[in-house]
């Protein structure tokens, strides 16, 4: 195997593009990095795992991309602009085909965030990735959890449960049309950080999330930061369509993996919502309304009926 600093040279060293920012990247013992005055740091980490994340044969690019991807979309929840990642990868071997294709899905978003990678460590074992990920957001402008108010709409970027499906069809627990499939595939390896809306959604949202482990879930964890309840009209729940309305639901409320952002507002920002909408080209849909406590999730039916909530996926349930 390559030395670890002959891989990271070839592989991973690449030209800096935060220029003032990032005083020093790969090559000293650390980074050296500038935070702009007035912002506080905001830093996540996520691991991805052989066989539990992803399967052996996952493309590599897509791979590269999703890992830089997840952490990207915690820093959109968060309201934040990405500045930097570091990479800690473990290899089996220095496959030099994979490498070029997990550093070119990797770079090739990093590239279009501005994102310097500034550092990461490389070691021989099971192929595991972990990225970590910086960026600024105005201290007063963080996106948080535990924001939401009684009165306040719930909100939900793009649709939800296309991950969840794909990921169903590749266990062969689920049969997809095969334009279906392509569109639900590409959600799962490849999905997109909604950067810009978190942004933009600074002193807009009252608190935010992403969606990682399911919209039901990841709903309840702004209910429980809030200490509010929320009811929310499953109808209006934009979410993947495959014909199999049970299926659907399933993977809507509990499949994750959809890095769509769910966030909450005051009504009064309806408007201005509507108009992000249609400027970032993405759709916001209104999907229910904060309630004061008790702290607990109703979802409702089209006919007006609550529905039992799924429970979200448990890193730890199937774990022995
Ligand atoms: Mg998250």
């Amino acid at each position: 195997m390559a030395s670890e600093f002959e891989l990271i040279r070839r592989f991973f060293d690449r030209p800096v593009q935060g220029g003032a920012r990032t005083l020093l990247g790969v090559g000293d013992d650390a980074a050296l990095l500038r935070v702009d005055p007035g912002m506080a740091l905001v830093v996540s980490t996520d691991m991805l795992l052989v066989d539990r994340h992803f399967s052996r044969d996952a493309p590599p690019r897509a791979l590269g991309h999703k890992a830089l991807a997840v952490n990207l979309s915690d820093l959109a929840a968060m309201g934040a602009t990405p500045r930097w990642a570091t990479l800690s990868i473990a290899l089996p071997a220095a496959d030099e085909a994979w490498l070029t294709e997990f550093a070119e899905g990797l770079f090739a978003l990093a590239r279009r965030f501005e994102v310097d990678l500034v550092g990461g460590d490389t070691t021989r074992g099971p192929l595991a990735i972990s990225v970590t990920v910086l960026g600024e957001v105005p201290e007063a402008y963080a996106l948080l959890r535990g924001g939401a108010r009684p009165g306040d709409d719930i909100w939900v970027s793009g649709m939800v449960g296309a991950a969840g499906a794909a990921l169903a069809a590749s266990q062969n627990r689920a049969r997809l049309e095969p334009q279906t499939a392509s569109i639900a595939r590409g959600r799962l390896e490849m999905p997109e950080p909604r950067v810009a809306l978190g942004e933009r959604l600074r002193g807009l949202a009252s608190a935010a999330i992403d969606v990682s482990d399911g919209f039901a879930a990841d709903l309840g964890h702004v209910l429980e930061r809030s200490e509010v309840g929320a009811v929310v009209h499953y109808e209006s729940l934009p979410r993947l369509r495959t014909g199999d309305a049970e299926l659907d639901a399933r993977c809507a409320l509990a499949g994750g993996d959809d890095y769509e952002l769910v966030f909450t507002a005051g009504q009064e920002a309806r408007g201005a919502l509507e108009a992000l909408a249609c400027e970032l080209a993405l759709p916001l849909t209104r999907i229910g309304a904060i309630q004061a406590r008790p702290v607990r999730l109703v979802l409702l039916d089209a006919g007006g009926l609550e529905m039992a909530a799924p429970a979200g996926y448990d890193h730890f349930a199937d774990a022995s």
